[in-house]
């Protein structure tokens, strides 16, 4: 991607009416640095994207920033599933400092990262857990209990679904980031409705993401939740990605 630079980045975010700070760039600056120093010991993220960190990650992850806004949430307690080194909740938490972040990834030594992360950049009512979804889904003070999950690239969006939606509050949001061409998506878009309708969903909105520099189609999928999540959901760890709900054939429990 050519003129991967803060520059860039900042005049994508103007395109999408995204104002940034200097503390807020040098914030970015120090995640760039430390994610360097990290990945000549670990693979957190490949050689590529860190050649085009600004905007394969950080613009990538701000893309759900007017989405999230125009949810209008005071607050909001938010959870980012499968967060890896941080994308997309760390982005956001950076641009949108009230809200309350949870940061869930099951390896550990990327929640050694995001542990030193948190503490240089000094952000505040942040959450590192390490652990599964399919075992954090089910405890009590975790279900249920966030306004907004957010999800990107952690799976088929069934079995995203099915690791986001137990943790959402009635009333509340998925933020599940997909990209590629649509023609792609719309297949594992109409797989997903079985999903949706069994864990208590409901399509709130497609959100295009209409920039430039990103040579493939990005789409954030948007769904409220309006019903409880029946509790055998999720299935146990490993089910919900090898056996999405609605593949054609049996879903085993
Ligand atoms: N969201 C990040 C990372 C994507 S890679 C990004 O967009 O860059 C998917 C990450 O999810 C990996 O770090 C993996 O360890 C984690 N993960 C996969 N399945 C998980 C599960 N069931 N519970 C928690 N974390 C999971």
């Amino acid at each position: 991607m050519a003129n991967d630079n803060v520059q860039n980045l900042i005049l994508n975010l103007e395109n999408l009416k995204i104002s940034i700070t200097a503390e807020q760039i040098f914030a970015f600056s120090q995640y760039s640095s430390l994610l360097r120093t990290w990945n000549t010991r670990m693979n957190l993220t490949s050689k590529r994207a860190l050649e085009n960190i600004h905007s394969v990650h950080f613009l990538d992850s701000l893309t759900a920033l007017p989405s999230l806004n125009a949810l209008g949430l005071e607050n909001p307690r938010i959870l980012d599933v499968g967060t890896g080194a941080g994308f997309p909740g760390v982005p956001l938490k950076i641009m949108a400092p009230e809200m309350q972040l949870t940061l869930l990834e099951a390896t550990r030594k990327k929640t050694d990262f995001l542990r030193e992360l948190t503490n240089k950049l000094e952000i505040q009512q942040v959450e590192i857990m390490n652990g599964r979804a399919e075992i954090a889904a089910h405890d009590l003070e975790m279900r249920a209990t966030f306004d907004v999950v957010l999800a990107r690239a952690l799976g088929s969006l069934s079995a995203v679904l099915e690791l986001s939606l137990p943790f959402c509050k009635i009333n509340g949001h998925i933020i599940a980031f997909k990209k590629g061409p649509i023609s792609d998506l719309q297949p594992e878009i109409d797989e997903a409705s079985e999903a949706i309708e069994v864990l208590g969903g409901e399509f709130f909105r497609v959100a295009h993401i209409p920039l430039d520099i990103f040579n493939d189609d990005r789409l954030l999928i948007i769904l409220k939740k309006v019903a409880e999540t029946p509790s055998k959901f999720p299935r146990r760890p490993g089910r919900p990605a090898r056996t999405p709900i609605g593949r054609v054939g049996r879903t085993r429990t």
